[in-house]
């Protein structure tokens, strides 16, 4: 989001510096070039440049032919005319305008923006891993269904649950995969049950999901702790409950001590209970779900083992559950058998399976990237992650509280959420702090979630920083909310040093244009 460089680009490419740039932050930043960039579309000359420059096929070879008929789509695509060298450049200097977690701090809340270790990404892209074709023989897989297996047993084991599935591909995937067993579960029983309830502190994947199952989602008030409490538990749940979706700690980062006594209440009656696995984080190796209560639970490698997110790379979902799920885990299955291992595909063999999920095994080099990083940490490593992960929010939380709102008081665990009320008068709202915190280099932290919170701003550190960095970011924090009292219009007119400003977000999401069409304006794109 934000230009990691500082500079604003007022510039054509090539042509110099026309601005003196801005410090930014105390420590201010590199200093550096960024250019302003055409669509390829709007550079080169049509027609008279190509990327690549193979010889032209001889003698009477018909491309058109080749590909029949109903290949060809009988008009020319409109391709920008570019040289090769020119796209490299455009897409090269394009990713600098992006900031990522190898560029600056970036603590969105719930979301952890871990620092995704290289020597995960080197073996990930050792040739036998990342060449494997996804339908090679069983006998020729060995080693990548060795590592699904020890990865498998691995997640079990750290979760405490009975077996896991590799296959969902994000946290979403995995809540839908972990309801599809839940409501599986309950058909088999002869007892299909049409509600799930949900806490206002939920992601918003929760009740979705509900909702993609058919479940009519009941939501359920946190108390004034944060928490959410036995007696709303136990006066909303009936015969007619499948389920009740919690993440602990909630998205407020704060532990919901109640679990135990809430499983009991939903167990009583008959329904299970879903555990969002996004913030397990504060849990590794101190605490395991698998014992607090919850049947089924999907982890976000993505999140908690430190794979790539969103533009970094795919992201993967696992889901653990306890026996009474293991018969409707999705398929395939990755057993162990003598010294070697084999794939369950056959229904046959799983006749409760709720089938596939997705194609092939998952998203297989996220595997092996959680892997190496569980590995590399074991027990100990692992749970001085969860540990340092807490300290990191709790260091923000007590440099931070003097100045920014903290609308509960309970103890927070790897996230903390304040809020833009002390800054009312001065009417600077969240989005202008988060705004206004790119000119000081860092990514917002996330914005208006949880929804049970007005004018939230929650923040997750995670392990990976420094105490220097988020000394900086503190005082980025701490600046900010000192040029809203003296100078309010400066906060709401950031960000003024990336490559963007402001942009119109409703019309961004109101009226997104997508496509590049011919004869655009630049207003228009
Ligand atoms: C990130 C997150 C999800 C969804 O995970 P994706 O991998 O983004 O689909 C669900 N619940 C919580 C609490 C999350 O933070």
């Amino acid at each position: 989001m934000a230009n990691p460089t500082g500079w604003k680009p007022s510039l054509e490419e090539g042509a110099a510096a026309a601005e003196p740039r801005l410090d930014v932050g105390a420590g201010g930043a590199t200093r550096g070039l960024a250019y302003e960039e055409k669509l390829l579309f709007e550079r080169g000359s049509a027609g008279e440049r190509c990327g690549v420059s193979l010889p032209r096929p001889s003698g009477d070879f018909d491309p058109a032919a080749e590909l029949g008929p109903e290949l060809l789509r009988g008009e020319i695509a409109e391709l920008p005319a570019v040289s090769e060298l020119e796209v490299v450049r455009h897409f090269t200097r394009l990713s600098a305008w992006n900031h990522g977690i190898d560029t600056g701090f970036y603590p969105l809340g719930s979301c952890t923006m871990k620092y995704n270790p290289k020597s995960s990404e080197a073996l990930a892209r050792l040739p036998g891993f990342a060449d494997a074709h996804p339908l090679l023989p069983e006998e020729l897989a060995q080693g990548s269904l060795a590592l699904m297996h020890e990865l498998e047993r691995a997640l079990s084991e750290i979760s405490g649950f009975t077996a896991t599935t590799l296959t969902p591909a994000a946290g979403a995937q995995g809540e839908l995969t972990g309801v599809m067993m839940i409501r599986a579960y309950h058909v088999a029983r002869g007892n299909p049950r049409r509600k799930v309830l949900i806490p206002d502190t939920a992601h918003g994947t929760n009740p979705a999901t509900s909702a993609l199952n058919g479940y009519e989602v009941v939501q359920l008030a946190s108390g004034p702790d944060g928490r959410l409490h036995p007696d709303t538990v136990r006066a909303a749940m009936d015969d007619d409950v499948a389920a009740i979706m919690i993440t602990n700690p909630n998205t407020l980062g704060v532990f919901e001590s109640h679990i135990a006594e809430i499983a009991e209440i939903v167990h009583a009656r008959g329904g299970l209970v879903y555990g969002d696995g996004a913030n397990l984080n504060a849990l590794l190796g101190v605490a395991r779900p698998g014992d607090m209560g919850f049947d089924v639970m999907q982890f976000n490698l993505h999140k908690t083992f430190a794979t790539p997110h969103g533009g970094g790379g795919p992201g993967s979902g696992p889901v653990a559950v306890s026996e009474k799920l293991v018969p409707f885990l999705p398929l395939p299955i990755v057993v162990k058998e003598g010294a070697g291992y084999r794939l369950v595909k056959d229904a046959a063999e799983r006749p409760q399976s709720i089938g596939r999920v997705r194609e092939f095994h998952g998203n297989f080099g996220m595997f092996v990237r959680a892997l190496a990083l569980i590995r590399e940490y074991g027990p100990e490593g692992l749970a001085a992650t969860g540990r340092l992960a807490v300290l990191n929010a709790n260091y923000v939380r007590a440099k931070l509280a003097d100045v920014y709102d903290l609308p509960y008081a309970t103890d927070s665990l790897h996230e903390v959420v304040f809020t833009d009320k002390n800054l009312k008068a001065t009417g600077v709202t969240t989005m202008d702090v988060a705004k206004r915190l790119i000119d000081h280099g860092f990514h917002p932290p996330t914005v208006y979630f949880p929804l049970v919170v007005h004018g939230a701003l929650m923040i997750e550190p995670t392990e990976t920083e420094t105490k220097e960095t988020l000394d900086r970011f503190i005082d980025g924090m701490r600046q900010v909310a000192e040029q809203a009292q003296r100078d309010p219009d400066g906060v709401k007119a950031s960000p003024r040093k990336p490559v963007r400003e402001r942009l119109d977000e409703t019309r961004a999401a109101r009226k997104p244009i997508l496509r590049w069409k011919p004869g655009m304006t630049a207003g228009e794109r």
